[in-house]
């Protein structure tokens, strides 16, 4: 397809790029143009999440205070959960349902995690199950190394425009395209209480120790800088460290390290086996703090509709873990023959005997590749009501 339009001066790019600093939609040259372009850093672009990562060395002049490294930590956590619980399970995957202004708070609390708007977060986000480690994939370590698929890929010209087109269940809403498209409003008015909020405290709580430039430095640099490399971990560590439990047709991989970073996105190689459940974490032993805190939100009736993991799914998950585990016996077995005929043999006959018999029937059951139903880059659904009747409270 040929493009008649003259190429794009440098001086043009930076003015635009001034300009998306405030309209994030401000595209002069078509955002299918700059979407086609090869990957790029547009530093001028840029330039705020710069400002962010140096706004931490302020705190050479503010210190530090316990209430505000505190606050820091607190609000890493809460905004995390946003991340994950609000950008991620319902802009991305619409795990769960709510109402239309439920939904508008939700992208206003996901707006304070300063990660752009929730709907240029949800597009590429489906676009990254839809080809994931493939080379189209935007984020992946596999193809563009780690540092790219950490931080690199947000800093390229051609990832920052929004395709509403792909996400059209979303884009109806005007509300969540005005908030996608100021994406600076949230964390500036973010900043500011933060700000104000500090003052007040040095004022009337001088006990404290702390005031409004150390509060914003903490509340707002440190703590948002952290969550932005905290949530970067998922596109990076989460396609190289831990382990697949599910032969997926990419790299995803469970890690306990990573779901306690991200609140529960590190059990990522479930999630991309069966993206439209609320949980990622599938089974009680893999702690998944957002699911928790979705499930506590749905109490107080402010969600409801939570999607569970299918149980033929919950069923090829424990198949392959207790394929795993007898494979890693044998492997055991094999660097240790000395442990197989052991005195312990002798002694446990009885225990040895079901191991056998364990092996022998994993052997009968041990899956080649995810049973039906077949993998799937399920963003399928996302097209599906909004506001579903609720369901009949049990
Ligand atoms: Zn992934
Ligand atoms: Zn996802």
């Amino acid at each position: 397809m040929s493009d008649s339009r003259p190429a794009v001066s440098p001086f043009r790019r930076a003015a635009t790029a001034l300009v998306q600093w405030i309209d994030s939609d401000y595209c002069p040259e078509g955002a299918e143009k700059m979407r086609a372009e090869p990957d790029r850093v547009d530093w001028v672009r840029v330039m705020p999440f710069v400002f962010l990562h140096a706004g931490c060395l302020g705190v050479i002049w503010t210190g530090a205070s316990a209430f505000a490294v505190w606050t820091a930590v607190a609000l890493y956590f809460i905004r995390m959960f946003a991340v994950t619980g609000i950008h991620h399970r319902y802009f991305s995957h619409k795990t769960y349902s709510t109402s239309r202004f439920g939904q508008f708070l939700l992208a206003v609390f996901a707006g304070t995690t300063v990660q752009r708007g929730s709907l240029w977060w949800a597009y590429h986000h489906r676009h990254h199950h839809l080809h994931s480690d493939g080379p189209e994939d935007a984020h992946s370590p596999h193809v563009h190394g780690f540092w790219w698929s950490h931080i690199g890929w947000i800093t390229s010209r051609r990832n920052f425009p929004t395709d509403y087109s792909k996400i059209k269940d979303l884009a109806k809403y005007p509300e969540l395209v005005w908030l996608n498209r100021f994406d600076l409003v949230v964390p500036v008015l973010f900043a500011v209480s933060l700000f104000g909020l500090g003052a007040v405290l040095e004022r009337f709580a001088p006990g404290l120790g702390t005031n409004g430039w150390q509060m914003l430095v903490w509340g707002f640099f440190i703590s948002t800088t952290f969550l932005f490399h905290g949530t970067g971990c998922i596109n990076s560590m989460a396609h190289l460290m831990g382990r697949r439990r599910f032969k997926t047709d990419d790299d995803s991989r469970n890690s306990a390290i990573l779901a306690f970073i991200t609140l529960g996105e590190g059990w990522h190689n479930n999630h991309h086996r069966y993206q439209s459940s609320t949980r990622n974490g599938f089974y009680w032993w893999e702690i998944d703090p957002t699911y928790y805190g979705l499930r506590l939100l749905a109490a107080v009736g402010f969600i409801w509709g939570l999607k569970p993991v299918p149980e033929s799914v919950l069923a090829e998950g424990a198949r392959a873990d207790h394929a795993a585990s007898v494979e890693a016996a044998r492997r055991a077995a094999a660097l240790h023959p000395e442990i197989s005929h052991s005195s312990l043999k002798r002694v446990v006959p009885a225990a040895a005997a079901i191991a056998v018999a364990t092996a022998s029937a994993a052997q009968a059951t041990l899956p080649k590749k995810a049973d039906d139903p077949a993998i799937h880059k399920d963003v399928t659904e996302l097209a599906h009501e909004l506001n579903p009747p609720k369901p009949p409270v049990i």
